[in-house]
């Protein structure tokens, strides 16, 4: 008779734990990763999340492993914020309904929730400044975009669409997350650099606005600086190198979202992976076949 110890018994509680899983992934996979994948659509933040991680990409849209609920939850508040300081609401009444939609949100405790509050109030301050001194006129915000790469569509929503002075589009993302952009990287960020070829390919020329002259992050939450927001450009991409690096990025993704393996690939935010418990990178760098 086989006698089993206690890392026999772990190694079959990770092995029941994986078939679980990725019975689950099949199962879900099937219905949400396979119709986008055949209808061929990316978001851009959809480009960025593959590319950094294929397996916590796989996860959150087949098995809904979402962040953590608090940084959706300032997400939400400092959009509600824009989208306020766009219409031109004054910055009190902002304030006013920050605090109105605090109270709709769930924390887990009254005394966690008003310390996040002063924290998202201090992200909406840094906005505000930003918003005000931004020289750029605002053309729209929270704007629907649509372009075709080939096969591909690329859908989303930008969350400020820009034109600078010399007519040129510029789109801004908000971000609140606790970790900037590496610098080095800004130039191939992926979600900046479809923003810029979806301007390329005509998703803005309703409003005039036909050339990227780049794109932005700004970074309100601890990823700013300690009294201003930090912005972070990134240069148009007719002025790169490769001017087509963007395009071969989205039929890259897309051709790798309707593959057979989804690599999990180490990075910084495998700090705040919210399936980094049971990821394979940190033990043996397997990858993962639904
Ligand atoms: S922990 Fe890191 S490598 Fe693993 S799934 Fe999450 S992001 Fe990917």
């Amino acid at each position: 008779m086989i006698q089993l110890n206690a890392h026999h018994v772990w190694y079959l509680i990770m092995a029941a734990q994986w078939t679980v899983l990725l019975s689950l992934v099949a199962f879900a996979g099937g219905a949400l990763v396979g119709l986008p994948i055949a209808l061929m659509r990316v978001s851009p933040s959809q480009v960025e999340s593959f590319t950094r991680c294929g397996l916590r990409w796989l996860l959150e849209v087949a098995a809904g492993a979402r962040s953590v609920d608090v940084v959706r939850h300032f997400g939400i508040v400092i959009h509600a914020a824009a989208v306020l300081a766009a219409e031109g609401a004054a910055d009190d009444l902002i304030g006013d309904r920050i605090d109105e939609v605090w109270h709709h949100l769930d924390f887990g405790s009254a005394w966690y929730s008003k310390k996040q509050r002063e924290l998202a109030h201090q992200m909406v301050d840094k906005f505000l400044a930003w918003h005000r001194q931004n020289p750029r006129d605002l053309v729209a915000f929270e704007e629907s975009v649509r372009a075709q790469v080939g096969a591909v569509e690329i859908t989303g929503r930008v969350d400020r669409l820009e034109r600078d002075a010399e007519g040129r589009a510029i789109v801004v993302d908000l971000k609140t997350g606790s970790a900037p952009a590496p610098a080095t990287d800004l130039d191939r960020h992926p979600q900046l650099g479809v923003y810029q070829l979806a301007v390329m390919l005509g998703a803005f020329e309703r409003f005039g606005l036909t050339e990227p002259g780049g794109a932005e992050l700004v970074q309100v939450g601890k990823a700013s600086l300690a009294a201003q927001v930090r912005v972070q450009p990134q240069r148009s991409l007719a002025d790169g190198p490769e001017p087509g690096w963007a395009r071969e990025l989205v039929e890259t993704v897309a051709a790798g979202m309707a593959g057979p393996l989804f690599e999990a690939r180490l990075n910084p935010g495998c700090r705040n992976c919210p399936v980094a418990s049971s990821c394979p990178a940190h033990t043996s760098g397997e990858q993962v076949t639904p």
